[in-house]
């Protein structure tokens, strides 16, 4: 409708109410400058509204009730959610492993799924690996609450439920599971968690659960620098294509000579998705080697920085155009305030005066932060950029500075079970909308290599 508005095929848009119309302010004043530009104006069947200063108050107050509404039915919603967790109660999901419901959504303990989680925290405090513990679950018989077998993940969440120790803990931040970024999740602010200790039955002790949690913040370190000895080059840009996680860096040697082999894999491994995993050292050689061919050469930088500088023009003509709706509205504040100023110095103090006062000087704030924070691009020069080229050709493959570097190009790597995609990124850190796709099939990229590539530790001068 916004869109239409500058299309001159209707000059209002009648709301029954409104909070129909935006039920956050902010929106709601961008909306209607754009609307006021394109000279459509906003009516309200229940609210009147005529332009005079008392209406834009007016109206201003309304949209602040319609806001209030909205944030007050969220507080609500908390409200419930936390009397639930109060009482213990369930608040929506299968119960975790270890717990039924009975008929008022308490949690009450399995008998048998809770033998399972003793088990599982007091294997791992004694210091047993993830394989170890679900071998022997499996091979006694216990499963996960859907009936199949245990994974490192099933664990990874179990072991982090501060619930078997009798902690109700809701709305807790989403715990970062294995290291996946894809999986960290938004921090919530404190007092949005709710805990509350002994709203729900024990299965283990609170010292067997703290005991696990020091290991596993033991074993996170050491894994961190274990991890760090391998260069994984494109790490963190590798999608399955499949579930859509991150391919992690896997190392392990096989068989009697110690064989070292290198892969990404989709956490799931096999388990779940089914995807395969990709040989490390093969991919990322078909990377330096697809970044050769399609960025770094003399031709190629030109034609992509070429293209960028068509876009840098085009995203300035736009940036002409939003800033000016945003100081459009920064001046009708100003107008808006003046009118209060004016009413205050006729004698008309009330506190909602005072109150909206002080909402718009905090509106017209923000705007005025927004319009500071808003710049235009120059055109890129080549002559600036020539050094990639040179730093490709000299910086060692194993460095984490060559790493950036590559990784700065690729926009992500989506891994199927027959081919790949490589996107590249060529906006040079400016955008993330100028890409090109290159499709391999995954048969091809192997054939590349009938030997081990040897190109990844050694200086490369053939560029
Ligand atoms: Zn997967």
């Amino acid at each position: 409708m916004i869109a239409d508005s500058g299309k001159n095929i209707f000059d209002i848009v009648l709301v029954h109410k409104l909070d129909r119309f935006s039920r956050d302010r902010y929106d709601s004043a961008i909306y209607k400058s754009k609307l006021k530009k394109n000279r459509v104006s906003v009516a309200s069947v229940l609210e009147r509204i005529d332009d005079s200063p008392e209406s834009v108050i007016m109206e201003s107050m309304l949209e602040g009730m319609a806001e209030y509404y909205s944030k007050n039915l969220s507080r609500e919603v908390m409200k419930g959610m936390k009397e639930n967790a109060l009482q213990g109660k369930h608040t929506g999901g299968t119960p975790p492993l270890g717990y039924d419901l009975d008929a008022e959504n308490h949690l009450v303990i399995n008998e048998h799924e809770a033998e399972a989680i003793i088990a599982i925290f007091q294997m791992y405090g004694e210091g047993l690996g993830y394989s170890e513990i679900i071998s022997w679950l499996n091979s006694h018989g216990y499963t996960t609450k859907r009936g199949t077998p245990f994974l490192k993940t099933s664990l990874v969440t179990i072991l982090a439920n501060e619930k078997y120790a009798g902690v109700y803990v809701y709305n807790q931040a989403v715990p970062k599971k294995l290291k996946n970024p894809a999986y960290s999740g938004k921090k919530k602010p404190e007092e949005e968690i709710i805990r509350v200790p002994g709203a729900c039955p024990a299965i283990i002790s609170h010292e067997l659960f703290d005991k696990v949690q020091k290991r596993k913040q033991r074993n996170r370190e050491r894994m961190g620098s274990f991890y760090s000895k391998e260069l994984y080059l494109v790490s963190g840009k590798v999608i399955c294509g499949i579930c859509g996680r991150i391919y992690q860096g896997n190392l392990r040697y096989s068989g009697q000579s110690h064989t070292r082999y290198a892969a990404y894999r989709c956490e799931t491994h096999k388990a779940q998705c089914g995807n395969k995993e990709m040989n490390k050292d093969y991919l990322d050689a078909y990377i330096i080697e697809l970044l050769r061919n399609k960025v770094f050469n003399k031709r190629s930088l030109k034609k992509h920085i070429d293209a960028l500088n068509r876009y840098i023009s085009k995203f300035n003509a736009e940036y002409d155009e939003h800033y000016e709706t945003i100081k459009a509205e920064y001046d009708e504040l100003t107008e808006s305030l003046a009118n209060i100023t004016a009413a205050i110095e006729r004698g008309v103090i009330t506190d909602s005066l005072i109150k909206r006062a002080e909402d718009l000087e905090s509106q017209r704030t923000a705007l005025l932060i927004q319009m500071t924070n808003m710049h235009q691009f120059n055109p890129l020069d080549y002559a600036d950029y020539e050094y990639l080229l040179e730093d490709f050709r000299t910086l060692p493959h194993n460095s984490e500075k060559y790493r950036a570097l590559i990784q700065q190009f690729i926009l992500r790597i989506n891994v199927y079970p027959y081919r790949m995609e490589t996107v590249l990124n060529l906006g040079f850190g400016i955008t993330d909308t100028l890409t090109e796709t290159i499709e391999i099939r995954r048969g091809d990229l192997y054939a590349k290599f009938k030997e081990e590539p040897k190109c990844l530790n050694e200086k490369r001068d053939d560029t």
